[in-house]
């Protein structure tokens, strides 16, 4: 993306979604809560000027564009560190920045002058091949239909205790994974008490929408092949084997809709680390060890409120987890999602995880400190290892990668 580009007033709103939270409406205005003052009502507005994206605070009269904002919020000075605000509005839209590298380091009058046609295009180009494809949103039919299998399974602690046990996992993962706007990874029951795993990824305001859900097949009952259709369910054929089927039918079909980013990859955007994992349930773990690590240490019991060091909250230093959908799932494009980050790469310990991890670290180096990690050899993945050791190891033995881990810039 070049220069022009990123202070497009799309790119405002997606850049004050992630970093200021959800939009709201006063009238015809979008307004965002505003970083600066200490007015509690949002009061940030962004409106769209001379084809630019502009940004003013009613109540601290403070006002700007998205280079500005970042440096205000980042304590950069705009005028003489100008090449670190852009790298930070890269960071935070998840995009890479075509421009020469001595460009930034210019007068920004002169940046923005020095657009040039050739360039572009050629940055055109470059973004089509690296960029995340734009997300389909679901219809609101299939969405609802959807909805209801997350609030089945959140309200249904039974059925939460029967679904996640089976994969070995806590039933409080029900509680964790059904709260929609988290941005974590969602998970939900069909009506026939079968887990569901529900993408999104987030609309030009930054509010994470449904884009396609997954059904895993479920052991000792008839598993129907499920299709989502304008808000209905059909059933066509069966995801259970013939007895003399020996490819064994299939563990997972789509139910509707596509996986448009990583799934949990709306935790992300405000974490520094990043895990990924190798499919649904590993995830699952990983975020369950995660979550007891926030729960455990999360808190200053002397407080009571979230415990802090000098480098910062834990909040902010725990990782996020996300999966790609299977061993050869990560897509073309989704690589710049992960910009600037610390990217923990975390595959199974057979040869077709170690031959993704290779495929993984290589398509993410260069963005951020990338590191690789296989559960020890007893375990077969990190669920196992969640199972048969506990959050604690899991999550010890996941950080140990990081330890020699330089600082990324920071967001
Ligand atoms: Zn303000």
């Amino acid at each position: 993306m070049e220069l022009e580009q990123l202070q497009s007033v799309e790119n405002l709103h997606a850049f004050c979604g992630r970093v200021l939270g959800h939009a709201g409406r006063r009238g015809n205005a979008v307004v965002y809560p505003c970083p600066f003052g200490t007015h509690s009502k949002p009061h940030l507005e962004v409106v769209e000027y001379r084809g630019k994206g502009r940004w003013k605070c009613w109540a601290c009269d403070r006002s700007g564009d998205i280079f500005d904002l970042y440096a205000a919020m980042n304590g950069v000075d705009v005028k003489s560190r100008f090449h670190e605000a852009v790298e930070g509005v890269c960071g935070v839209l998840g995009v890479s920045y075509r421009e020469e590298r001595t460009t930034p380091r210019k007068s920004r009058k002169n940046a923005r002058a020095g657009a040039s046609r050739r360039r572009a295009k050629k940055a055109a180009l470059a973004e089509a091949e690296d960029m995340p494809p734009a997300p389909a949103f679901l219809g609101a039919e299939d969405a609802a239909a959807l909805e209801e299998c997350r609030e089945r399974l959140r309200n249904d602690r039974g059925l939460a205790r029967e679904l996640l046990g089976e994969l070995g996992l806590s039933v409080w993962l029900a509680t964790v994974c059904t709260e929609p706007g988290t941005g974590l990874p969602l998970i939900g029951a069909t009506e026939d008490r079968r887990l569901v795993y529900l993408y999104s990824a987030p609309d030009e305001t930054g509010r994470m929408k449904l884009t396609g859900a997954k059904l895993r097949r479920r052991g000792g009952m008839r598993n129907a092949r499920l299709r989502l259709e304008g808000g209905a369910w059909k059933e066509y054929g069966l995801m259970d084997a013939p007895p003399d089927d020996l490819k064994g039918g299939a563990r997972f079909v789509s139910l509707c809709g596509k996986c448009c980013q990583p799934w949990g990859m709306g935790a992300a955007r405000d974490r520094q680390t990043v895990i990924v994992t190798e499919g649904e349930s590993d995830c699952l773990a990983m975020v369950e060890a995660v979550e007891w690590l926030r729960e455990t240490y999360g808190l200053d019991p002397e407080t009571g409120r979230p415990y802090e060091t000098a480098a910062g909250s834990l909040e902010s230093m725990l990782p996020a987890v996300v999966a790609v959908p299977g061993v050869s799932g990560f897509r073309k494009g989704w690589a710049s999602l992960f910009s600037g980050k610390n990217v923990i790469v975390a595959m199974d310990g057979d040869e077709a995880g170690r031959k993704a991890a290779a495929v993984l670290v290589e398509a993410l180096s260069g963005l951020g400190a990338v590191r690789s990690w296989t559960p020890p050899e007893e375990y077969k993945d990190a669920r196992k290892m969640l199972l048969s050791a506990g959050p604690r190891a899991l999550c010890e033995a996941v950080f140990s990668v990081m330890s020699n881990t330089g600082r990324g810039h920071e967001q």
